[in-house]
């Protein structure tokens, strides 16, 4: 029989998933970087930023604790347009009080548009000073849809994984 001590200090592995309908009209926020000059962002009750949703999950999960869906309802008007980076603030404040703390992340973003790779690296260090790590321990590839995608709705869709110790 093990005994819950046996992992203490063991890393565990969390993995978050998001999806958005990219829509005219709304800011198009991924991984906490506005792209300016893309005509559809992510539809959502926050600010719909995909990447920092499946992040906070991955945050989460990686604990043991309540998902995104359940910490921040998107029936709540508080969470109305909030700013995802305050999930992934609250998930890292959660993570601290279990004596946890991310050590790396790796995501991929799946988008025809915007164009993820020209701001890679900014991505990675805006989510590096979230969850304050070093850069290099926060990995962002963008992919596409390579023309199989439906045209209608447009979407990203996120999987991020997270090392926690
Ligand atoms: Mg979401």
């Amino acid at each position: 029989m093990t005994s819950p001590s046996d992992f203490e200090g063991v890393p565990r592995i969390g993995l978050g998933t998001d999806l958005h309908r990219l829509v005219p009209g709304r800011t198009c926020i991924l991984g906490g970087i506005v792209f300016d000059e893309c005509p559809v962002g992510p539809d959502g009750h926050s600010d719909g930023d995909a990447v920092l949703h499946a992040v906070t999950d991955a945050l989460l999960g990686a604990a043991g604790l309540d998902d995104l869906g359940t910490l921040f309802p998107d029936d709540r008007e508080a969470n109305r347009d909030r700013p995802s980076a305050e999930f992934v603030a609250e998930a890292c404040r959660r993570l601290q009080l279990a004596r946890l703390a991310p050590l790396s992340i790796d995501i991929a973003i799946q988008c025809d548009r915007p164009k993820i790779a020209p701001r890679r690296a900014e991505i990675r260090a805006a989510i590096a000073r979230l969850v304050v790590l070093p850069v290099d321990r926060i990995n962002v590839k963008g992919k596409t849809f390579e023309g199989l995608r439906a045209t209608d709705p447009e979407i990203v869709s996120v999987v991020a994984v997270v090392l926690v110790g």
